[in-house]
C-alpha cells in the first residue's frame, strides 16, 4: 500500500504573503531532519505538505517520530493513497485503518474533496464509507462529536487520501524564520529548556559554554554537549562555543568582595557571550534565568546582569516554577541527563553570603581592579568551536 505523511501548518498560515517563504524554510528544516533515513518528495498544496518517500520500505514511524520535533507543524498524520473509486477507498480504507477501527468504540467519518469533478459529494462520501466501515467493524459507534477515532478522507486532484486521528505537532515557527541568537547553556535543567523555547519560536541557536578546568571536568563537559545534542533534534545543529573560564574566574576570587563573586562571573559570561554573538550573526543573547531562583536571580541581580551587554537578553523561563520548567525538560527529554552531578563553573566559587540587593555602581566599583578587556580577549581567543547535531 501506497502511503505518504501529510503536514499540517501551525501559526505560519498566518503569515500571508511570506508564507512561501515559511513553508520553504520548514521543507528545509523536513529535509534535514529525515536526511538520513531516506529519499522524501515534498509537494505543497493548500494548507498541507505531502511527504512521499521514494522507496516504499522507507521507515515512516521513524520519519513521523522525526517529524513530530519539527518545529512550525501543528499536526501531521500517516495517510494511505488511493485511487479515486469509492470500492478502492472502503476496501482500503478499512485494511489501513484496521488496528485503530479495532480499538475504538465510536468514530466518524469526514470527508473533503477539492476535486469537484468527483461524482459524490462530501457528505455522500462520509456517509457511504461511515455506512461499509460500521458493517466491517460491527462493535463501532457513530459519534460526531467526540469519536475515538476520525477517519478522513480527502478527495484530490490524482488521488484519495485516507488517514486516521491526527498527531499533534511541535508547533511554533520553523527554526531560522526568526533569525539567530546564541544561547549561555550550562549543565543544569533550565538553560536547555530555554533553548528549546526559544527554536521553538523559530529562533536558529548558537551555543555558548563556560567551562573551568580543572574545577570542572570533561564529564562535565559531554553532559552539556549530550544536552545540547537532545535540543538539536527540534532545533537542528547548533553551533557550539566552549569558552575557557579558569582565569577569569580565579582573577575575580583573587581580586573581587566574595559577595560578589557570582554575579560579576555572570556579567563576564554575558560580555564574553555577546562577542561570540555579534561574531555568529546573532541578534539577542537567551539565558535559564527565572526570578528568585536563586540569589543571583533576584530582580536587582539580574538588573545588573543585564546591564552587562547591550544586545536583547531573552530569558523564556523567566515567569515559571522550577516545577515548570521541569515538565518541560521531561518533555523534551534532556531532564535526566541535566541531573547528572557534576560540577558547573558557577558552583566552584560559590559565595557564602552572596548579595541578594546590589546595587549596580558596587558592582562596577568590585570589579573595577579587573583587566577586563584583556580577560575577555583571551577568553574569545580560548574558545573552541564544534558542531552538536
Ligand atoms: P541552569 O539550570 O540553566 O544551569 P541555574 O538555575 O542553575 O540555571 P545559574 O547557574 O545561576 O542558574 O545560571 C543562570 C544562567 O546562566 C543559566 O540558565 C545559563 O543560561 C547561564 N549559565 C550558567 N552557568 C553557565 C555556564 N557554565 N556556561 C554557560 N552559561 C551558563
Ligand atoms: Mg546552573
Amino acid at each position: 500500500m501506497n502511503e505518504i505523511i501529510l503536514i499540517k501548518n501551525g501559526e505560519l498560515v498566518l503569515k500571508g504573503l511570506n508564507r512561501n517563504t515559511f513553508e520553504d524554510i520548514l521543507i528545509k528544516n523536513m529535509k534535514k531532519s529525515l536526511r538520513d533515513l531516506g529519499e522524501f518528495t515534498f509537494t505543497k498544496s493548500q494548507s498541507t505538505i505531502m511527504v512521499k518517500p521514494v522507496d516504499e520500505d522507507t521507515d515512516l514511524d521513524d520519519a513521523v517520530d522525526r517529524l513530530k520535533r519539527v518545529f512550525g507543524i501543528a499536526a501531521l498524520s500517516r495517510a494511505a493513497v488511493s485511487e479515486k473509486d469509492m470500492d478502492c477507498i472502503k476496501s482500503i480504507s478499512s485494511e489501513y485503518l484496521d488496528d485503530e477501527l479495532s480499538l475504538a468504540k465510536t468514530f466518524k467519518v469526514e470527508a473533503k474533496r477539492s476535486d469537484k469533478k468527483f461524482p459524490l459529494k462530501s457528505p455522500e462520501i462520509a456517509r457511504e464509507l461511515g455506512g461499509y466501515l460500521l458493517s466491517k467493524f460491527n462493535h463501532l459507534k457513530v459519534d460526531v462529536h467526540n469519536p475515538d477515532v476520525t477517519v478522513t478522507v480527502e478527495i484530490r486532484d490524482n488521488y484519495a487520501f485516507i488517514r486516521g486521528n491526527n498527531i499533534k505537532g511541535a508547533g511554533g515557527m520553523p527554526v531560522s524564520t526568526s533569525g539567530r541568537a546564541a544561547v549561555l547553556i550550562s549543565g543544569g535543567i533550565d538553560s536547555p529548556v530555554a533553548a528549546y523555547m526559544m527554536a521553538k519560536r523559530g529562533i536558529e541557536l548558537v551555543a555558548v559554554h563556560f567551562a573551568s578546568p580543572p574545577y570542572t571536568t570533561e564529564l562535565a563537559e559531554e553532559k552539556v554537549m549530550e544536552l545540547l545534542h537532545r535540543v538539536a533534534k527540534y532545533s537542528g545543529p547548533i553551533t557550539t562555543y566552549v569558552v575557557p573560564f579558569t582565569e577569569i574566574q580565579e582573577r575575580i576570587r583573587e581580586d573581587c568582595p566574595e559577595e560578589f563573586f557570582t554575579i560579576i562571573m555572570r556579567r563576564y559570561m554575558m560580555k564574553i557571550s555577546e562577542i561570540i554573538a555579534h561574531h555568529q550573526n546573532c541578534s539577542a543573547l537567551i539565558t535559564g534565568e527565572s526570578v528568585g531562583q536563586v540569589a543571583s536571580q533576584t530582580i536587582y541581580a539580574l538588573g545588573c546582569t543585564d546591564a552587562a551587554c547591550e544586545m536583547p537578553v531573552f530569558r523564556p523561563c523567566i515567569g515559571m516554577d522550577k516545577e515548570e520548567i521541569i515538565r518541560i525538560s521531561r518533555k523534551i527529554d534532556t531532564f535526566d541527563t541535566s541531573i547528572l552531578p557534576y560540577e558547573d563553573c558557577c558552583t566552584v566559587f560559590t559565595p557564602k553570603h552572596p548579595k541578594t540587593r546590589p546595587q549596580l555602581s558596587a558592582v562596577i566599583d568590585a570589579e573595577a581592579s579587573l583587566d577586563s578587556d584583556a580577560l575577555i580577549q583571551r577568553a574569545v581567543d580560548g574558545a573552541r568551536r564544534t558542531v552538536i547535531k
